[in-house]
């Protein structure tokens, strides 16, 4: 399955450090500069989301998130206000390789670049330092189909 995202909104929390707004351009449009690399996007705010765009409450909690992010807090859902003219590097990212999700279905954890586990479950943490950390294997194929194995024995779904 191709990576898709579970609005945690994790990535988007500490982006602040990354895009800036340049400048208003009016009608809800801002030119975004990535201060790294210096790139700009012209963005729009969705209509959809200008609701949410105008509650800033999102930065008492994160004062370093992208300032296009928006948490809702009763559906604990990460938004990208301008998602539909998003900046390149927010298109291109993906947080995971192998999702692990949990009997009912809840993210338990992440494998990300190699093989680092991000870990949501304090059963999964176990089960991995036990019997994956240290696993023997010839490649990366048999790696994600020994996890996959161990993985599902124990309740847990494995996407890729
Ligand atoms: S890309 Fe990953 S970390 Fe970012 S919001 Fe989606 S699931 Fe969360
Ligand atoms: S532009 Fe959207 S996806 Fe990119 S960091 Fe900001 S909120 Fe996240």
């Amino acid at each position: 399955m191709p990576f898709y995202c579970q609005q945690c909104g994790e990535c988007c929390t500490q982006m602040g450090y990354v895009h800036e707004i340049k400048a208003d351009l009016g009608n809800n449009e801002y030119l975004i500069r990535n201060v790294y690399t210096g790139e700009e996007t012209r963005s729009r705010v969705s209509p959809l989301m200008l609701h949410l765009f105008e509650d800033r409450s999102t930065f008492e909690q994160w004062p370093k998130a992208c300032p296009f992010f928006r948490c809702n807090a009763a559906e604990r859902k990460g938004y990208c206000t301008v998602y539909p003219t998003w900046p390149e590097i927010c298109q291109e990212f993906g947080c995971w390789r192998l999702l692990i999700l949990d009997a009912h279905g809840r993210r338990a954890g992440r494998v990300m670049t190699g093989t680092y586990l991000a870990c949501e479950d304090a059963t999964l943490r176990q089960i991995w330092d036990y019997h994956i950390r240290e696993m023997e294997v010839a490649d990366d194929a048999e790696w994600i189909r020994k996890v996959t194995r161990i993985l599902t024995r124990l309740g847990y779904t494995v996407i890729r």
